[in-house]
């Protein structure tokens, strides 16, 4: 036999009984979503880079560190899209939808790709589900992201979950603010990391994002963001504390939460999670508002703000249930049968599985009921020679063991309001 092929380096299966929970999160999740009026859009999976290099910034890990680009057959820079926004904005320009009456409000699903050390909760192919709403400078808008945001967690069963959150206020006030972080920071400098003091360079704030812990030692006693913000942007800022202080959701502010990417300003705001089993990795979903992003891909001046939420790391501390057999099992000596009563079942809407022995031949009662057991179904159908001269049906509960015998044409009323249709 030849040598198996791997898989590269940090991508990984969904088998059937995670692909099930999949499923449920993201039925779920979806529905949070469509309860807001939130349209679904679809958007490439690449695209070109300098999207990207300009959508997400030349100073962030993602554009410096962790995109996947290469060349194409023709020569054109393209890269896997490292994260939604960006795409999302591109087709909501070229597709005329700044023309819509504001806001427009959209949300995607899917993978996304970033070259990265992979750790649990840290793959190089991930998903995230996230949600754009362009046109309206907020506040309430604002609160309305952050508000969905939570319910998604809440629906999915996720309650050990903080909002944390702050305004790094606009391109008025964050000057004077990033002066005074530089200043404050500038003694330290020779105590920091090489890419802290590359950061202090071109960008302070983001220093504060560090994730070396000998750099956030030396982070005390720094400026806060909201005392340096300008008039307008502290009356958004207290429009939306007290618009989530009506809704009854209590943000823990955090002034040194800066967001990686470059587009954000204003409103940032992560959902941390104090669930062990995410270890490091516990931002399970983050946002802002991004109030500049699209002038800078060619667009009018539009605010905006929005979120994504890392699927992966929501699955492992969801409620997600894991994947259950099917309503039931049509075990019968004649293959035939089984598959007739099996397909009668299906089109009601019941799940139901058989037996196919792999020589074809169908395999005795016994090793079938096995079987029926191992799927997890709920009700055994079972057919053998004394019902098939009888035209009847033993149907047996797979929990309490007990069985019945009912006529062949009863088989479909029997189940009606005992099973569901599976979940979807
Ligand atoms: P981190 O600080 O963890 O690297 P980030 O700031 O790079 O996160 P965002 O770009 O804001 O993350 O992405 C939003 C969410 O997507 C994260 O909170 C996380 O849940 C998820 N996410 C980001 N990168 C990965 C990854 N490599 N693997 C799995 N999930 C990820
Ligand atoms: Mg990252």
């Amino acid at each position: 036999m030849s040598e198996l092929i791997g898989a590269p380096r940090g991508v990984y299966d969904i088998l059937p009984e995670e692909a099930e929970q999949w499923q449920w999160l993201e039925s779920r999740l979806k529905h949070v979503i469509h309860l807001a009026a939130y349209r679904e859009i679809r958007v490439p999976i690449f695209e070109n880079t300098d999207l990207f290099k300009r959508g997400v910034g030349e100073t962030t890990d993602i554009v410096n560190k962790e995109m996947y680009t290469f060349l194409d057959k023709s020569d054109r820079s393209i890269t896997l899209r490292p994260e939604g926004t960006a795409g999302v904005v591109r087709a909501y320009l070229s597709n005329g939808m700044h023309r819509l009456t504001p806001p427009v409000k959209l949300w995607y699903f899917g993978p996304m790709f970033r070259y990265e050390r992979t750790q649990a909760g840290r793959q190089r192919q991930f998903h995230q589900i996230g949600i754009e709403a362009l046109g309206s400078s907020g506040p309430a808008i604002d609160a309305e992201v952050i508000l969905i945001a939570n319910d998604c967690l809440e629906a999915v069963g996720i309650k050990d979950c903080r909002l944390e959150l702050n305004s790094i206020g606009c391109t008025d006030c964050r000057p004077r603010y990033r002066d005074l972080l530089r200043q404050t920071l500038e003694p330290k400098l020779p105590l920091l990391c090489e890419d802290c003091k590359e950061r202090f360079e071109r960008n302070p704030l983001r220093m504060l994002d560090c994730k070396v812990e000998t750099c956030q030692a030396q982070f005390v006693n720094l400026p806060s963001t909201i005392a340096e913000l300008c008039q307008p942007c502290k009356e958004h800022w207290d429009g939306l504390l007290s618009a989530l202080e009506q809704t009854g959701l209590k943000p823990v502010l955090n002034d040194r939460l800066v967001r990686g990417l470059d587009y954000y300003c204003r409103t940032v705001f992560e959902f941390i999670t104090t669930d062990k089993r995410l270890g490091a990795q516990s931002t399970v979903c983050a946002g802002g508002r991004y109030d500049y992003l699209i002038e800078t891909l060619g667009g009018t001046r539009t605010p905006a703000i929005g979120w994504a939420m890392g699927l992966e790391r929501v699955r492992i501390i969801s409620d997600a249930p894991s994947g259950s057999g099917p309503s039931v099992f049509a075990v019968s000596c004649d293959e035939k049968a089984a598959l007739s009563i099996a397909t009668r079942l299906r089109r009601e809407g019941i799940s139901c599985d058989l037996d196919f022995a792999p020589s074809g031949k169908p395999r005795g009662l016994g090793k079938q009921m096995e079987k029926a057991n191992k799927t997890g179904a709920r009700f055994a159908v079972i057919q053998g020679e004394d019902e098939l001269a009888s035209n009847t049906i033993s149907i047996k509960d797979m929990k309490s063991g007990e069985q019945t015998r009912i006529p062949a044409q009863e088989l479909v009323p029997f189940f009606s309001g005992k099973v569901g249709t599976p979940a979807n």
